[in-house]
């Protein structure tokens, strides 16, 4: 077995926090530059140039990619071979509040979401999935996710005799209801079949998979084209402002599910796009 100390877990949070407040996913800016290329109105060309200048200077001037510095959302592997100290969800959530004190990062999570919503000052707890995999190395998706474009998203559990345009035109009409709200220009991640509980989960993972990245199988790789075109040729654009840049990726993750169902789920994910992946290298000497 390999034991890996939760101080080790809780360095590489914190690194990867101060990381993530300040630099978007590195692939955003070349998709941006393109949306600039391609949009032909003026407003939204301004704002795409304002998010370009914000991605350039939050990291010099140290000023967080937006106010909202968001839930903390892990991706966990964790190799069956590895010893942990204490419970990952723990480490990990001890390592969040420290990086909102250290930052600081604006405290955006409250300990009861329906009665006092008291907040618990520190951005903390972390939200953390947990999987157990082969080997013996402990690899951590780290994102900070805000709660407009959380809010913006949606499951559907659909029966599976729906039609393709049926399918595309609902994901389209509601990202495209969304307005403004999710600070576009938008990344899709799109979670289909599993249950009720996993295709969410696989539209949040979806959203980490490389930025602009096609679907290995070609027919999902077209219901991700014809998703980016349809909503982006109903002109809500960047920020609401028109134009042809809505959204800029549509990721697909699928799984099985029963003969009765297709789940549904679209997580919505604005420009600041903040992401990386770690693995956690250093053991109990
Ligand atoms: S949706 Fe994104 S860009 Fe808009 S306020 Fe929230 S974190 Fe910031």
């Amino acid at each position: 077995m390999r034991l890996i100390n939760p101080d080790a877990i809780h360095q590489t949070v914190i690194s990867a926090i101060n990381y993530i407040t300040y630099h978007p996913d590195p692939e955003l800016t070349p998709i941006l530059e393109r949306a600039l290329q391609n949009e032909d109105q003026e407003i939204p060309r301004d704002v795409i140039r304002t998010i370009l200048d914000n991605h350039r200077l939050s990291p010099e001037i140290r000023i967080p990619l937006c106010q909202d510095t968001g839930t903390t959302v892990v991706f966990a592997e964790l190799g069956c071979a590895v010893q942990l100290e204490e419970p990952l969800e723990i480490s990990i959530s001890r390592a969040v509040a420290a990086a909102q004190r250290a930052l600081p990062l604006r405290a955006s999570m409250v300990s009861d979401p329906l009665f006092s919503r008291t907040n618990t000052l520190d951005n903390s707890p972390a939200i953390v999935h947990l999987k157990i995999v082969e080997g013996d190395r402990l690899k951590l998706i780290i994102g900070q996710k805000g709660g407009g474009a959380e809010n913006m998203s949606f499951l559907r559990m659909f029966n599976p005799t729906v039609g393709m345009d049926e399918l595309i035109d609902y994901i389209a009409q509601a990202v495209v209801a969304a307005g403004s709200r999710p600070c576009p220009p938008l990344i899709l991640g799109i979670g289909i079949g599993g249950n009720f509980e996993t295709a969410p989960l696989l539209a949040k993972r979806a959203l980490f998979e490389p930025l602009g990245r096609a679907h290995p199988n070609p027919k999902y790789q077209d219901v991700e084209r014809r998703i980016l075109e349809k909503v982006n040729a109903e002109g809500c654009g960047v920020q609401g402002f028109g134009g042809k840049n809505t959204v800029l990726a549509v990721h697909i993750l699928e799984a099985p599910c029963h003969i009765a169902s297709l789940p549904l789920a679209v997580n919505v994910e604005c420009h600041a796009h903040r992401h990386i992946e770690l693995e956690v290298s250093r053991e109990t000497d």
